[in-house]
């Protein structure tokens, strides 16, 4: 079988590409969590599941009646975890114990999962910031929800961000969003959505 795609997904605020603020998401975007969610759980073939790959931070950030992530298999990366790739068997939910995996190695979580996972589609990146630094040699796309303030001055503070220079050098815009992103999305038909103060559009990069 083909090689899952590995997919980076990330909300940021243009230009500097600000992701996050003391641990958390510097915004709140209702309409961005629905089409993070509708594109990570989305597949094109039945039977077939994606992986969203996570920073041990990140994990922490997401509340823990929300996590794992549904409908999605799900994997830690610390470099305190055991092994390469292993399931955790300390979730107390046995609903949890197919679909959360502990690796202490980004790239050799990244390698072996497709080896256990035979219906895997699709390999998602979620974050954070040294994550997507990490992993950016390593996906074939970016999809880049790309937020505006529409008042400059009062633009969140930010403490984690994406390397801009890394990006450009490596992925070029690709206008192919509607046929890349599975059927379940629905994608707004303005090519804006206005939320909260905030002015974003949703992009996807292609590796050049
Ligand atoms: P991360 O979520 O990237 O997690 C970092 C941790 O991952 C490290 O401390 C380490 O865990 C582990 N790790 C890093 N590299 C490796 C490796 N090569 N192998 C194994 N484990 C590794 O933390 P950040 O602080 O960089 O990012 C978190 C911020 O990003 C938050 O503010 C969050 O809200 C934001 N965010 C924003 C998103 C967006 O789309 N805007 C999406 C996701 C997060 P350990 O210390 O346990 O060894």
């Amino acid at each position: 079988s083909p090689k899952p795609p590995i997919v980076s997904i990330v909300a940021c605020l243009m230009p500097e590409m600000g992701i996050g603020f003391q641990g958390k998401l510097p915004w709140r975007l209702k309409q961005e969590m629905t089409y993070f969610r509708q594109v990570t759980t989305g597949t094109f073939t039945e039977g077939k599941q994606n992986a969203v790959i996570m920073g041990r931070k990140t994990w922490e950030s997401i509340p823990p009646k929300y996590r794992p992530l549904p409908g999605r298999v799900n994997v830690v990366v610390s470099r305190q975890h055991p092994a390469e790739l292993a399931l955790d068997t300390s979730s107390s939910n046995p609903a949890n114990k197919s679909s959360i995996w502990l690796s202490n190695s980004l790239t050799k979580c990244l390698e072996l999962l497709p080896q256990q996972m035979p219906n895997l589609e699709r390999i998602y990146v979620i974050g954070g910031g040294e994550i997507y630094a990490q992993s950016s040699n390593w996906c074939d796309y970016m999809l880049v929800t790309e937020i505006q303030h529409e008042d400059p001055a009062q633009k969140p503070t930010m403490d984690t961000f994406l390397n801009t220079s890394t990006i450009q050098d490596l992925f070029q815009r690709d206008d192919g969003l509607g046929n890349f992103v599975p059927p379940n999305v629905t994608l707004p038909e303005e090519p804006h959505i206005r939320e909260n103060g905030y002015c974003y559009k949703f992009a996807l990069y292609k590796r050049r």
